[in-house]
């Protein structure tokens, strides 16, 4: 049964630099033929499953951009939205959102459709490192955007920071923290730069023009950004995710927690009666399919247990609770202490975990590297 809705809004007006999400240039594409078919696609997978539909709790609008959109195809959006999306569950309604795009209209529109939660791009507030990234809006767009979106009725606002930017230096970073934790947001989020394939990054990468701050900077950035964000009363419930009581992200949660989620749009991944799946990515495609009142599928596959398992913990250490033996029990019917002994021994004695009577989670040491961590679940070592 989901537990939750992503829509994929696959249009940005600017392209960054480091982004290798499935997004085009807002400039002559369909956008409202795309509203239109993400309707059909939402109406017709309620249609086949409604039992997976029966208790949604949060609903996530990403990209792109969806503030990219304009007021009124937000509006048509959402209304398409709580038409085919059983809403009387739903406590959590995210939209992600470019500081410079969003105008009072479309704020208004947000909220008004039932939008109670902005997730703002903001990743820097040093201009020259918004400029290398291909950002285009300034600190005065986001000074002014959140007080817009305070005064039309949104409390719960999170912004979104990057660090081991190329050329980003600590003092920059501590002074683009301090500017966000001016701000008395109830949730950041924070992440590290990764050159990926097919970004404009990876292409300077690879011609030697893209200097990255050293891998001990960029672990010192993380130290303090945690410190930071703990000086600030901010809880760390997740490797890249702070907020005060009670405004942890549901919708990321249930990725971490490793529930069944619905994706809907060009490109979009979901999750649903035990098979992941992935739509087509070019937007054309994808509507041609919907209109001809077809799911866009792309692929699916059936998770094996095993699978499952690897998922519950890589997904699962990257919350700071971890992952308990009670979630872990009831679904898998087994001891994690007995599946991973060696390897929770090992990890033990490196100090990157924690185990007791709870469960299992990162030690600080362990946040560091985490990735390297989750893999000695994934080969079982
Ligand atoms: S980072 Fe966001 S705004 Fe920038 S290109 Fe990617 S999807 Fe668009």
């Amino acid at each position: 049964m989901a537990r939750g809705v992503y829509i994929h809004i696959p249009f940005c007006h600017q392209i960054c630099n480091y982004c290798d999400f499935n997004k085009v240039f807002f400039k002559n594409q369909p956008v409202d033929e795309y509203i239109e078919a993400l309707g059909r696609e939402m109406a017709m997978t309620v249609a086949k499953t409604p039992e997976a539909f029966t208790n949604i709790e949060t609903i996530f609008l990403g990209g792109g951009t969806p503030t990219a959109l304009s007021a009124q195809q937000i509006e048509k959006l959402l209304q398409l939205i709580t038409k085919h999306i059983p809403m009387s569950s739903v406590k959590e309604f995210s939209s992600e959102a470019n500081p410079d795009e969003l105008t009072i209209e479309k704020l208004q529109a947000l909220y008004n459709g039932g939008v109670n939660r902005l997730s703002m791009g903001v990743q820097s507030f040093d201009q020259s490192l918004l400029t290398k990234i291909g950002r285009t809006h300034s600190n005065e767009h986001v000074y002014e955007t959140i007080q817009n979106a305070k005064n039309v009725g949104f409390e719960n606002i999170s912004i979104d920071l990057m660090y081991g930017l190329p050329g980003q230096t600590m003092e920059q970073w501590q002074d683009t923290l301090e500017k966000a934790l001016a701000l008395k947001l109830p949730h950041y989020s924070a992440y590290s730069l990764i050159v990926e394939p097919k970004t404009i990054f990876y292409i300077q990468y690879a011609k030697g023009k893209l200097v990255l701050p050293t891998e001990d900077l960029e672990a010192s950035m993380y130290g303090v950004l945690m410190d930071k964000m703990e000086a600030h009363g901010l809880q760390q419930y997740e490797i890249s995710n702070f907020a005060h009581e009670g405004y942890t992200s549901t919708h990321n949660k249930i990725y971490w927690d490793n529930d069944e989620y619905a994706g809907f749009g060009a490109g979009a991944h979901g999750y649903l009666n035990g098979i992941r799946y992935s739509n087509v990515a070019p937007i054309k495609k994808y509507i041609e399919i919907v209109m001809e009142e077809k799911l866009p599928l792309l692929h699916e596959h059936e998770v094996t247990v095993e699978e499952k398992l690897e998922e519950q913990m890589f997904l699962g250490l990257r919350k700071t609770a971890g992952v308990t033996h009670e979630e872990f029990e009831m679904k898998f019917n087994q001891s994690m202490e007995d599946l991973y002994k060696e390897t929770i021994s090992r990890l033990l004695e490196e100090q990157l975990i924690e185990f007791d009577t709870k469960g299992i989670r990162l030690t600080r040491k362990g946040r560091f590297i985490g990735n390297e961590v989750f893999q000695r679940f994934l080969v079982g070592e």
